[in-house]
């Protein structure tokens, strides 16, 4: 189908041909270097937009207009309660705006547009109103210390912080980082992934409506080795919060340390989904296939290890199968598809080179398998026959991919789902109480989905618990990446 019978908006159609810029303290210019980078459309592969690419200098520009703004500019001196209104503002901007964002994300990204409109875009507009609302509530603690002193805290905003976001959820990852730091008063420099960097520009323009003051929010399109490199290695910034693969997150630490700059990783993930012998198999096997399907199982906690109960194993599995069999894959934007592309040529080949490993070490594929010459489609694809070590079980594949293993106890499962380096989430179904609460005790995970999966809300933090990272993103938590403790003595 042609994109205009599939309801692009002008405002889109004119953004996408229009010249597009790096935000820098509050204007769109053109990178120093004058070079540009190109998107493109997964489902065809042919080109989307171009871009501007940052470098080392952009960079600094951005960094120092960040800078300026945190120690000298309206920004630390406004009141709390104002910066709240502004934040309300840009939330009710996006609002006016979603269906530009959600087609932006769904042209970049290649996800469909119904989970564009039903999720992201919410969650996002969510995130802004959520961290509005702190703005006025971040308060100290006053202490009873020893002596004749009256002590007290104070949380204050860390500074500049740089925020370096992966291309699974493009706009939604926007809201994630920028939406607390502001709210505790950082300003920020926030780099998009180079696969998707549209609705972050987009972001821009409605960032710049709301009035914010110059250079608070920077948005800077650029590679990660470059751009995404020349922001972790900033002496200027005082905080890095980084989402994507656990490999980048690693080298982030180690640079980071030349600083001390803070960091928050919220990274990789292979995440155990667990169907118990209690289970309501009516709502455990959709549940467990749209955990790993969902956003073309493109998302770091995808419950792409099936764990289920032998009694229930050909069952469940067959369920599997025929679910996958029968995922519409299509253009994202008709409504009608629930499977888009993957985001890139380079993520299908690497999801086809897992696919190829898992026939190799003697897994058995079921269904999928195949993928489009054209665009960057991959099918659904079910595994079983697998154990622990095989490399399909144990490495994150970041695809529509699913292994599915059987078990006998519970208490052996929770041993297997622990031996993992990673630890982002974890899924039970169950109808037994004690069971649910015995396993969420004892799964090393960031989160535990009982009889849900993905279920996600501002107010409740999210993050990993060993390889997977560490800082929470959402809830209360996530401000405290974003802050300083001061305690101040008074003697009395
Ligand atoms: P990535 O980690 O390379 O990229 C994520 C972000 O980091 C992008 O904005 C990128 O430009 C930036 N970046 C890359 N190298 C950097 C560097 N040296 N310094 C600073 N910034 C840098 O992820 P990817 O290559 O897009 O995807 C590879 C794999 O990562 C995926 O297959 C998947 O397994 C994983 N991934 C995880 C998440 C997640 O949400 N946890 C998201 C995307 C990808």
């Amino acid at each position: 189908l042609a994109e205009q019978t599939l309801g692009l908006q002008p405002k889109v159609t004119e953004f996408l041909t229009s010249k597009k810029g790096l935000y820098i303290n509050g204007e769109f210019v053109e990178s120093v270097s004058g070079r540009t980078f190109k998107t493109y459309n997964p489902v065809n592969g042919e080109v989307l937009a171009t871009v501007s690419e940052a470098i080392d200098e952009d960079v600094n520009k951005a960094v120092n207009a960040a800078r300026k703004a945190f120690d000298d500019g309206p920004w630390p001196k406004m009141d709390a309660a104002e910066r709240g209104r502004l934040l309300y503002k840009l939330a009710d901007l996006i609002e006016e705006h979603k269906e530009e964002l959600a087609q932006l994300d769904t042209l970049d990204n290649g996800k469909p547009i119904t989970e564009m409109r039903m999720a992201d875009i919410p969650l996002t507009i969510d995130m802004f109103r959520y961290y509005a609302g702190w703005t006025t509530k971040m308060t100290g603690q006053t202490i009873p210390v020893s002596g004749h002193f009256f002590n007290y805290t104070r949380h204050e905003p860390v500074g500049v912080v740089g925020q370096i976001i992966p291309w699974n959820f493009p706009i939604n990852m926007v809201s994630w980082k920028a939406a607390p730091a502001l709210a505790a008063g950082c300003t920020v420099v926030l780099k998009p992934a180079e696969q998707t960097p549209l609705s972050a520009l987009y972001f821009a323009k409605l960032v710049e409506e709301a009035g914010f003051p110059k250079g608070v929010v920077n948005i800077i399109t650029g590679f990660g080795k470059t751009a995404g490199d020349a922001l972790v290695k900033h002496p200027e910034v005082n905080k890095i919060a980084f989402t994507g693969s656990t490999a980048v997150g690693k080298q982030i630490m180690k640079e980071a340390a030349n600083t001390m700059k803070r960091v928050s990783l919220e990274l990789g993930g292979k995440s155990p989904n667990i169907i118990l012998p209690d289970a309501d198999l009516s709502n455990a096997a959709p549940g467990v296939f749209s955990g790993i399907m969902a956003n073309q199982g493109e998302i770091c906690s995808a419950g792409s290890r099936v764990y289920v109960q032998k009694k229930h194993f050909d069952h469940v599995v067959s369920e599997l199968v025929s679910y996958a069999k029968n995922v519409k894959q299509g253009n994202g934007l008709d409504e009608e598809t629930e499977m888009g592309p993957l985001v890139s040529k380079v993520q299908k080949d690497r999801v086809m080179n897992y696919i190829n490993i898992g026939n190799d070490e003697g897994a058995e594929m079921l269904t999928g398998g195949g993928y489009s010459e054209k665009g960057y489609f991959v099918e659904p694809t079910v595994f079983t026959n697998v154990n622990d070590g095989m490399q399909i079980a144990r490495e994150e594949i970041f695809g529509p991919v699913v292994v599915v293993m059987p078990y006998d106890s519970l208490d052996e499962v929770i041993e297997r789902a622990n031996k993992s380096p990673y630890g982002l989430g974890a899924g039970l179904w169950t109808e037994n109480l004690k069971n649910a609460h015995y396993a969420a005790n004892r799964l090393k995970a960031g989160t535990v989905w009982v009889n849900c999966y993905d279920a996600l809300d501002p107010a409740s933090p999210f993050g990993g618990f060993k390889e997977s990272g560490f800082g929470r993103d959402m809830g209360s938590y996530a401000l405290d990446n974003y802050t300083e403790v001061k305690s101040v003595w008074i003697n009395l």
